[in-house]
């Protein structure tokens, strides 16, 4: 069986050369399918409406590679990563292969994170017998981002589906994908955020980017003040705070009332979200300027001070 493997996965498992500036500390796979995906989704490259090529993701590359060869690499080198993740497509009888997958890779003793598109609730019990974190891709932060990015399914069928696979994996073990910049007002992105994590799942947080030859090519990325609330919104509703405590808006801009919660801890904030020790090391921008998402404690402590002085500005 093929499928897709990230390039910097590749390169920890010494199957490909390249220079790394931060190692992935999981192991990213994505399943394969020969057209991409069936779905429309206007900012994706695997969508089969867009034409780019096949091998991205984001602006990773993923090449395509046997299962078979990757496991027991996996198996063999496993102190290498902390957790490996399955990200799933659609296509025909995707969530029997992405059941298989997921088997696979749990026979190699590392956690596993399924993500998946809408399935229903055996379904997610199959794929509990092999994962511990489940992702699920809503991407849009509302209802009318939704519909203009043309996401393969309703908005409220998304919610009932973060619904059932919290009933399935437990709270606090679902991962909820929202795209931040993808045009969503940040009423819009705070209203999902909040709904979120009131429903006891999480949140995996992306910038947007854009790719080439996708129909969002020439859209722009979020301003960094805008997803660095959007990260320290979310950090501090996993840490148990309230969106009463914590959140104020002043001209229609969300900022972080004053309180015990600012304190140097919230540039914890700033690191990748998503699955336990998902770092996601340079999906959303190159190497070498300000983050939006930072793979590692020593890369915030390399631009610590330029930081903290960005979480300062959406202080109230
Ligand atoms: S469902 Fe996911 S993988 Fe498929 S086109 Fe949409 S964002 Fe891309």
């Amino acid at each position: 069986m093929k499928v897709r493997a990230s390039i910097g996965t590749l390169a920890v498992l010494g199957l490909v050369n390249i220079r790394m500036d931060a190692k992935p500390t999981t192991a990213y796979l994505l399943q394969y399918y020969e057209k991409g995906c069936l779905a429309r989704c206007s900012f994706c490259p695997q969508s089969i409406t867009n034409n780019w090529n096949k091998n991205y993701l984001s602006r990773i590359k993923w090449p395509v590679v046997e299962l078979d060869e990757i496991t027991p690499r996996l198996a063999e080198k496993k102190y290498l990563f902390r957790r490996a993740c399955i990200q799933g497509v659609i296509k025909p009888w995707f969530h029997r292969e992405l059941v298989e997958i997921a088997r696979k890779l749990y026979e190699t003793g590392l956690p596993v994170s399924i993500a998946s598109n809408i399935v229903p609730r055996n379904v997610l019990i199959e794929y509990y017998k092999y994962s511990d974190s489940f992702g699920i891709g809503l991407d849009a932060a509302s209802p009318r981002i939704h519909r203009e990015t043309m996401r393969p399914a309703t908005w409220e069928s998304y919610w009932r589906f973060i619904e059932e696979a919290v009933k399935v994996y437990g709270k606090g073990n679902v991962y909820v994908h929202v795209i931040v910049g993808l045009g969503e007002t940040p009423r819009e992105l705070v209203e999902t955020i909040t709904r979120i994590y009131k429903m006891g799942a999480r949140i995996a947080l992306f910038a947007f980017t854009p790719v080439k030859k996708t129909k969002m090519a020439t859209h722009k990325p979020p301003i960094m003040k805008y997803y660095r609330f959007a990260q320290i919104y979310s950090y501090l509703l996993d840490q148990g705070y309230s969106p009463k405590e914590i959140l104020t808006w002043t001209s229609n801009e969300p900022r972080i009332k004053k309180g015990p919660w600012i304190n140097k801890d919230l540039l914890q904030a700033l690191k990748t979200s998503g699955c336990p020790h998902c770092n996601r090391p340079y999906y959303n921008e190159p190497p070498g300027k300000i983050l939006y998402n930072y793979p590692d404690e020593n890369h915030v402590r390399g631009h610590e001070e330029i930081l903290w002085r960005q979480i300062q500005e959406i202080i109230a």
